[in-house]
């Protein structure tokens, strides 16, 4: 399996190589130029591409054959866009994961609580969503995610567990961490694009459109566009002959390290 170790591992191994042919007298030194090139470009690739799994695994889609889809928002609570979605999701008894920005959290922990009283999972997406947040040393980048834990655990009384990178990025210092506080990380294999889509009806067939059983679909509750794409992605859907599944139905367990967490995803 293509992850940071084997490839690690290849790269050093094949890199010892050189130098041992190169210590017999042959011209191998260009060797290591595409090598390491290829190396530094599979640790980028890897790094902005959750769902190769190469630093964390990651979970990009719900392991199920059926035409079921799992919706997904990043960044709130946003106290313009947020009670919109909710409204939506409930009127259409569809449940969601949120991935909160702990400091919005804190800002809006009446929201949070109707989240949770709504049956919508809650995750982490770190406390302040920084731009650098990748270039945090472990302790700091720990700091900042169990102060987001801390936040939304007392709001809804349950410990948070699942977790999407900001911006989707992984590192070898986040998978140290994400092991440690024992996280289990979400991707996406659907991206609505809503941050930057100026038509609610292009981003919601663009999201009909990349549908597949077991999809995990990308949206953000703090853009003004998100609730009018939304109604129309849950038309859409079931026109298509897709459902929604509830975070409970996606029977993934905790990872073992979490004590005390519900079976399912329903924290
Ligand atoms: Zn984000």
């Amino acid at each position: 399996m293509l992850n940071y170790r084997s490839a690690s591992i290849a790269y050093f191994i094949l890199a010892a190589l050189v130098l041992l042919l190169m210590a017999c007298w042959l011209k191998a030194g260009w060797l290591l130029v595409p090598l390491t090139i290829l190396y530094v470009i599979l640790l980028v690739l890897g790094s902005v591409k959750i769902c190769m799994g190469f630093y964390i695994p990651a979970h990009c889609k719900i392991d199920t054959l059926e035409n079921k889809a799992l919706l997904t928002f990043d960044d709130g609570p946003d106290e313009r866009f947020t009670p919109a979605i909710l409204e939506i999701l409930d009127r259409h008894q569809v449940k969601a994961i949120f991935f909160l920005i702990g400091r919005h959290a804190e800002n809006h922990p009446a929201l949070v609580r109707q989240m949770a009283d709504s049956g919508h999972a809650i995750g982490l997406h770190s406390y302040g969503h920084a731009f650098w947040f990748d270039l945090y040393g472990r302790k700091k980048m720990e700091r900042d995610l169990q102060h987001a834990e801390g936040i939304t655990g007392e709001i809804t009384g349950k410990k948070p567990f699942l977790f999407r990178p900001p911006y989707g990025v992984t590192n070898p210092v986040l998978a140290k961490v994400v092991k440690k506080l024992g996280y289990k990380v979400i991707g996406w294999s659907v991206r609505s694009l809503d941050t930057i889509g100026k038509d609610a009806e292009k981003i919601a067939e663009r999201v009909i459109l990349g549908l597949h059983p077991g999809a995990v679909i990308l949206m953000h509750d703090t853009v003004e566009i998100t609730p009018a794409a939304l109604e129309r992605i849950i038309a859409g859907a079931k026109e298509k002959g897709y459902s929604f599944a509830g975070p409970d139905e996606w029977l993934l367990e905790p990872t073992a390290s979490v004590v005390g967490l519900p079976d399912k995803l329903t924290g």
